[in-house]
């Protein structure tokens, strides 16, 4: 049986959610989620309470007449996830949408804004531009994605790199504008543990000594500030890196055995090509 569709329609968008697009059609329509969804149970139409239950997708798209692709974008890719998030305001012709869109950084390049409320301009701010490219770049050639652990240790850095009176914000949740604020380097930082040579050279047989000169100096141009002010940074990353180069040295004298899940940034050392993936668990 295929249900009739709501009497007034309501577009959706590119990755958007179940949730979030069955609030906006129930509201255009003067009722809720809660009210359509407790019909549907009469009915015996929908027999589940998991939100995330392909039942309810199949219902809302007859109910919102959309095509079959709409809510299947994936919940994770390469097993990070990839959480649903507001949508840039203009990009959703003024509505308040949450979609998955796991190729977008934080700023949506079209209307030169953040896509996290409240939707802050940063035309004049080419640096979080040119990260948002990167990002972009980062994300088809290595799979990078916003929630992933490489991702998650460059922001750490770049919170650490920065001078104490700029980081007051950084209890605040992960996105909004003090995550902006560190978006340029954290994208550089990221764009460096996801390299194949520097990994290899950080991670060689050369002493520590050597090593970690190598990576403060590769950290310093990376974020683009003076060198005074990543001592902190180059102290987290290099425990960081210090641990791996530990298991491979282990693993390469036969003591520990190789396998990838030992540390996020493994699939980057091992060949760079192996952290490009595909998409899985539809949701
Ligand atoms: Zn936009």
């Amino acid at each position: 049986m295929t249900l009739p569709p709501l009497p007034l329609r309501v577009p959706t968008y590119p990755g958007e959610t179940v949730d979030s697009f069955a609030h906006r059609a129930a509201a255009a329509n003067h009722t809720t989620i809660t009210d359509i969804e407790a019909g549907l149970r009469q009915q015996r139409l929908l027999t589940s309470r998991a939100r995330s239950h392909h039942q309810r997708a199949t219902l809302w798209r007859e109910l919102g007449d959309l095509p079959p692709h709409a809510f299947t974008t994936p919940a994770t890719l390469n097993g990070h996830p990839v959480p649903a998030r507001p949508l840039c305001r203009h990009c959703a012709g003024g509505d308040a949408v949450l979609a998955r869109l796991p190729q977008f950084g934080l700023i949506c390049l079209h209307h030169q804004c953040t896509h996290d409320p409240p939707h802050t301009p940063i035309a004049h701010l080419p640096g979080l531009l040119h990260a948002e490219r990167r990002f972009r770049h980062l994300h088809r050639t290595r799979a990078l994605v916003l929630d992933s652990p490489a991702m998650g240790i460059a922001r750490d850095t770049a919170r650490l790199a920065y001078p104490p009176r700029a980081t007051t914000h950084h209890h605040s949740p992960p996105i909004g504008l003090p995550a902006v604020m560190i978006y340029r380097s954290q994208v550089a930082i990221a764009a460096l543990l996801t390299d194949h040579t520097f990994l290899h050279t950080a991670c060689s047989t050369a002493p520590a000594p050597h090593r970690r000169r190598y990576l403060a100096t590769r950290l310093t141009r990376a974020v683009g500030t003076h060198r005074n002010n990543t001592g902190r940074a180059v102290q987290h990353l290099w425990r960081i890196i210090d641990t791996l180069t530990d298991y491979l040295r282990a693993v390469d004298s036969g003591h520990r055995t190789y396998t990838e899940a030992f540390h996020e940034l493994l699939p980057y050392y091992a060949d760079a090509s192996q952290a490009v993936g595909t998409a899985t668990n539809p949701a």
